[in-house]
């Protein structure tokens, strides 16, 4: 935030408009009140200069009269002399000259001592001219101001006619020093200008302090704005009063609360939004309004393998690898589910993705919410189910065709042929047999994989166990083998279900002896690893092996390495499948080892209770 410059600050501006304000109310007043005094002093110095004036006026007319008619004796003093007595002491401050005139323009007398001269001369005024042409009759005083010239003072010219009856016997002629009253109006204005400029500094340091109230309370909201636009709501603003500032100050107070209120609410939206999302197994991505990733979560980052830093603002086709088929506008429109294939050969992989458009009730599309779905295993199953539908008809169809050839041919009077039909009868059998056997696997992976499938576990020694099952098919062995049995002295005890378990050793050591040759040995051995509390049960004869490629396929449902060859054997090639899902409900883990021509070994773990040895003994 820029910090206010005192030349643009709000507290300049009120203290200006206050100067300002002053200065233009002193200024009207002035103009005012100076015109005004100017007119009544000018009025009154013009009044008393008249007053002053009518007195002589009354004994001037006299004395001309008296003398206009003779009745001046030669005792009596002139007429000049009489007027000069008149004249005597008129001179002040305010009057310069006052001269008396006859009818004839003659000088009659001055008040002027140093200018007695005149007196007698004829006098050409402009004034008086004018005052005794146009005037009358009778002819009214004249006045006006001029400028001396030697002086450069102003000067106010009165010229007043004296009347007997309708005639003009003289005038008087004064001129008076109207510049005093003038000077006076300077000094007026003097002390009006300095009351104005005290009267403005006054107001200015004022007005800095009234401002100072006002401006307070703002600077005060504008730096707890700044504070806030900061994210920090703790601060109050102080209310100074009541008026619109101070209820301004409490509004503000309140919005803050308001939104603290709401920016919490909005934290809380957030963190669960965004807790949802990384707790999610499915994928999310949501993008701008022009299709730039602005959001992903965990699981979509890793389902794509791409690390959120790097996507961010990436084009969402782009990041999806569909650039080339799809552009933003069709994946906003696009209803269906898409399926990403990313998988290889080796490591399949499929994404099903679902897209949304956020749109505002103009139609305005503002975003877009893609759900990403890892749908691999699901794929995987449905191809399991469809090849295992496969192979189980594939399965059933062969002795069934078999069996229907050799019936056709019973039927066709084979079965009067006393060799071939005991042959014929006997491989029907055989088939029907491998048949039931394969239904009954089938059955029982069935029962496997059903969910409330449960072993009937029971602690047993298991070495007895094991061992009553070796000579079991140790006397019922036909082939030339020998056994090499290497179990541990003392027993061992593990919760098992039991017919279960012979079942899956009963699968093994079949194999065993099915693909051992004449002669081989097979070799029985359980080793216990306490540390794991595990025993590992392994089997291993001397047969033909299995080709590494195959040897983790061989406990898939149908698997046979040699197909010919294993269903001669009379395999169903679901025996180690079921021994695998059996070993698996006991907690038990099974794998196999071999090389092809000198063997094959088969392991399986079993969890058992090392401590209940002593127990039980
Ligand atoms: P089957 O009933 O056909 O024997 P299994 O599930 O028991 O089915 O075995 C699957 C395949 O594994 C067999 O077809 C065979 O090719 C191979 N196999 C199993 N055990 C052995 C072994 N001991 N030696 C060689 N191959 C074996």
């Amino acid at each position: 935030m820029r910090k206010v410059n005192f030349f643009q600050s709000i507290h300049l501006k009120f203290v200006l408009i206050y100067v300002l304000l002053i200065a233009l109310a002193m200024q009207i007043i002035g103009v005012y009140f100076v015109r005004e005094l100017e007119d009544t002093l000018l009025e009154n110095f013009k009044t008393s200069i008249e007053d002053r004036m009518s007195p002589l006026e009354y004994s001037i007319t006299e004395e001309i009269k008296a003398d206009l008619a003779g009745e001046r004796s030669d005792d009596e003093p002139s007429l000049q002399e009489s007027i000069q007595v008149l004249l005597g002491g008129l001179n002040s401050e305010d009057i310069e000259e006052v001269r008396i005139i006859d009818a004839r323009n003659r000088v009659l007398g001055t008040s002027d001592d140093n200018n007695q001269p005149v007196v007698g001369q004829r006098m050409n005024n402009e004034l008086l001219q004018r005052m005794f042409i146009e005037g009358g009759p009778p002819p009214n005083s004249l006045n006006e101001t001029y400028v001396d010239r030697e002086t450069g003072e102003r000067m106010w010219v009165l010229a007043m006619p004296l009347i007997e009856g309708s005639d003009v016997i003289g005038a008087i002629h004064v001129e008076s020093r109207i510049e005093n009253v003038y000077s006076q109006m300077d000094q007026i204005n003097g002390i009006l200008a300095g009351g104005t400029a005290i009267s403005l500094v006054i107001t200015a340091i004022l007005g800095v302090l009234l401002a100072q109230t006002i401006t307070r309370p703002i600077a005060d909201m504008r730096s707890h704005a700044v504070d806030m636009a900061k994210g920090n709501f703790s601060r109050k603003v102080k209310v100074y009063g009541h008026d619109e500032i101070g209820q301004l100050a409490i509004t503000f107070n309140n919005l803050t609360k308001r939104l603290q209120e709401a920016r919490v609410t909005t934290e809380a939206e957030k963190r669960k939004l965004s807790s949802v999302l990384s707790y999610m197994t499915d994928g999310v991505i949501a993008t701008d309004r022009r299709g730039r990733v602005i959001l992903i979560n965990d699981p979509a980052a890793a389902m794509l393998s791409v690390s959120r830093e790097t996507v961010l603002s990436m084009s969402l086709p782009e990041l999806l690898g569909i650039e080339d088929e799809y552009s933003f506008e069709d994946l906003s429109s696009q209803n269906e589910s898409l399926i990403l294939n990313f998988g290889t050969q080796a490591k399949p992989y499929i994404l099903r993705c679902n897209f949304s458009a956020i749109q505002k009730e103009t139609g305005f599309v503002s975003g877009l919410i893609a759900v990403l779905h890892d749908i691999t295993e699901q794929e995987k199953i449905d191809a399991e189910r469809r090849e295992f539908v496969a192979n189980v008809s594939h399965e059933l169809r062969t002795p069934l065709t078999t069996m229907r050839s050799y019936l056709e041919a019973l039927a066709e009077g084979a079965w009067e042929d006393e060799e071939i039909a005991p042959q014929f009868l006997h491989t029907t059998q055989t088939e029907t047999e491998r048949m039931i056997r394969l239904v009954n696997d089938l059955l029982q992976l069935s029962k496997m994989d059903s969910r409330d499938y449960r072993l009937n576990k029971d602690w047993v020694n298991f070495i007895a166990f094991y061992q009553r099952i070796i000579d079991r098919f140790d006397m019922g062995r036909s082939q030339n083998v020998s056994f090499k049995v290497k179990l541990p002295k003392e027993p061992v005890y593990a919760e098992i279900d039991t017919d279960k378990m012979t079942q899956v050793l009963d699968n093994i050591i079949s194999n065993a002896l099915k693909y051992s040759p004449e002669g081989g040995q097979i070799g029985f051995k359980v080793e216990l690893k306490e540390r794991e509390k595990e025993m590992v049960i392994s089997v291993s004869d001397q047969g033909v092996g299995i080709p590494r490629e195959n040897l983790k396929n061989i406990f898939e449902r149908f698997y046979r390495v040699d197909k010919a060859r294993t269903r001669q054997l009379g395999g169903t090639g679901l025996g180690l499948a079921i021994a695998k899902e059996m070993i698996t409900a006991h907690g038990g883990q099974v794998w196999a080892s071999s090389v092809e021509g000198r063997g094959t070994t088969i392991y399986f773990t079993l969890p058992y209770d090392p401590e209940s040895e002593d127990e039980w003994a």
